[in-house]
C-alpha cells in the first residue's frame, strides 16, 4: 500500500480526540480511504463500493449496501461512518420550497442549514462553524461568538443530506438535484480555511470520490480576509466568491464588519480582483441595506468607483435589504432608496441584482442564523 498511513481511532468511534468530531470517511482521501478500510481488515476496493454508495447514491446505510457482505459493511460502517449530526428541527417557509434544518453536532453544538429550491436550481447553504467570531454587528451568528469549527465531513454532511432529501421527492417539485452549495450560514467560511477547502474538492470531485459537482456553482462567501482569499485564488479550484463588504468606506466598514480594522476596504477589493485575475471568476460583492446607516446614494456613488478604479466586467453586485435580527435597531431601507442604491450603482455600469430573502419568516435568511431551539 502507497500513501501516509492514516491514524484512525478505531476504538472508540463515536468520539473524536480532544472534543473534535470524530473522524469520517468523508475527512479522507481517497488513498487514506483504501487505508482505513484495508485497517479494518477488509480488500482496498471496498473503498471505491464505500465512496459510490456515499457520493453517487448518497447513503451511510448499511441496510442499503447491498453489494458487500453484511457483517462487512455493518463493521465498515461502524468504523468509518459515526453519525455526525442529527436533524433537531425542520421548518419549512415558501409552499415547502425552503427548508431549514437545526442539526445537533456530536458535543451538543448546534448549527443550520437552508435549501432552497427555485425553478431551475437548488440551493443549499451551508454553516461552517457553530457560531462566529466575527461580530458583525447586523448579523444573528455574529451575536454568538464562535463554538468551533465544523469538520469536513460535519459540512459534507449537511450538503449529502440535502441532496438526498431532493433526490427523495421530499421537497414539493419532483425528485431533482442539489446544483448549489453556498458558504452563507454559521460561520467565517475562510476562518475555518482547511476544512472548507477540504469540503470543496469533496463537492467538486468527480463521482465515487466525491458529489460531481461544478465549481462555479460553489459559492465561498467571506467578510474579507486578505490572505485566504489570496489562497483560495490560488488553489486552482475556480469557486465563486462573495465578498461581504456593506459598505465602500472604512470608517463605517470597521462598525459593521469589525474585521475591516485588520483588512481594509482597499484591501479587501484589490484581493477580491486578484481572485478574479487569477481564476477569471467574476466575484460578487454582498451589501445588506441598513435604513439610513449604509443606503446612501453617495455610498452607492462610492462602491462603484472604487470597483471601477480596478477594472471592468469583473465584479457584480448584490444588494440584499437588511434580515432585521432580533433586538437590533436596525432595520431594511426603504425600497424607494433601495431602488435608487441600485440605479446608482448600474448608471456606474456595475451589474447588480437584488437579492431575494428567502425563508425570513423561519429566520431562515442571510444573517438570520443562530440555532435557536424552542425549549
Ligand atoms: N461569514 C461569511 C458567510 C456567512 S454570512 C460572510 O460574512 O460572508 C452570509 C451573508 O449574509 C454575508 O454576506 C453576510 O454579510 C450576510 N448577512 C449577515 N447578516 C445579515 C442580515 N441580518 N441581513 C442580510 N444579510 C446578512
Amino acid at each position: 500500500m502507497t500513501g501516509t498511513p492514516v491514524r484512525l481511532d478505531l476504538s472508540s468511534p463515536s468520539r473524536g480526540p480532544r472534543g473534535k468530531p470524530p473522524k469520517h470517511f468523508v475527512d479522507l482521501t481517497p488513498e487514506q480511504r483504501i487505508e482505513a478500510v484495508t485497517e479494518l481488515g477488509e480488500k482496498p476496493f471496498r473503498a471505491k463500493q464505500l465512496a459510490t454508495h456515499y457520493f453517487t447514491h448518497l447513503t451511510n446505510d448499511p441496510a442499503l449496501m447491498t453489494d458487500l457482505p453484511k457483517a462487512t459493511r455493518d463493521k465498515l460502517v461502524e468504523g468509518l461512518f459515526p453519525q455526525l449530526l442529527t436533524a433537531h428541527r425542520t421548518q419549512t417557509a415558501d409552499k415547502g420550497t425552503t427548508v431549514k434544518t437545526l442539526w445537533h453536532l456530536f458535543d451538543g453544538a448546534k448549527v443550520e442549514s437552508v435549501l432552497m429550491r427555485y425553478a431551475n436550481r437548488t440551493t443549499l447553504c451551508v454553516s461552517s462553524q457553530a457560531g462566529c467570531g466575527l461580530a458583525c454587528s447586523f448579523c444573528a451568528t455574529g451575536q454568538l461568538g464562535l463554538t468551533r469549527n465544523l469538520s469536513t465531513a460535519e459540512i459534507v454532511e449537511q450538503v449529502r443530506a440535502a441532496a438526498r432529501s431532493l433526490a427523495d421527492g421530499e421537497v414539493p417539485g419532483g425528485p431533482t438535484r442539489l446544483s448549489n452549495v453556498v458558504f452563507m450560514g454559521m460561520g467565517e467560511p475562510l476562518a475555518n480555511y482547511k476544512s472548507v477547502m477540504e469540503t470543496v474538492r469533496r463537492l467538486v470531485a468527480p463521482a465515487p470520490d466525491g458529489l460531481g459537482m461544478s465549481a462555479r456553482n460553489v459559492t465561498v462567501s467571506t467578510v474579507g480576509m486578505v490572505p485566504a482569499m489570496d489562497r483560495l485564488a490560488k488553489e486552482g479550484i475556480p469557486v465563486t466568491l462573495a465578498l461581504s463588504l456593506h459598505a465602500p468606506d472604512d470608517e463605517l466598514r470597521s462598525e459593521l464588519v469589525p474585521v475591516n480594522t485588520r483588512w481594509s476596504v482597499d484591501e479587501a477589493l484589490d484581493s477580491a480582483h486578484r481572485y478574479f485575475e487569477i481564476t477569471g471568476r467574476r466575484v460578487s460583492i454582498e451589501y445588506a441595506l441598513i435604513r439610513d446607516i449604509n443606503d446612501h446614494a453617495w455610498r452607492a456613488d462610492l462602491l462603484g468607483e472604487k470597483l471601477n478604479a480596478r477594472g471592468r466586467g469583473w465584479v457584480h453586485c448584490n444588494p440584499i435589504p437588511l434580515n432585521p435580527t432580533p433586538g437590533s435597531k436596525w432595520t431594511a431601507s426603504d425600497p424607494r432608496v433601495e431602488q435608487e442604491f441600485v440605479a446608482r450603482l448600474r448608471a456606474h455600469g456595475i451589474p447588480t441584482t437584488i437579492r431575494d430573502t428567502r425563508g425570513s419568516e423561519i429566520d431562515g435568511a442571510c444573517g438570520q442564523l443562530a440555532a435557536e431551539e424552542d425549549e
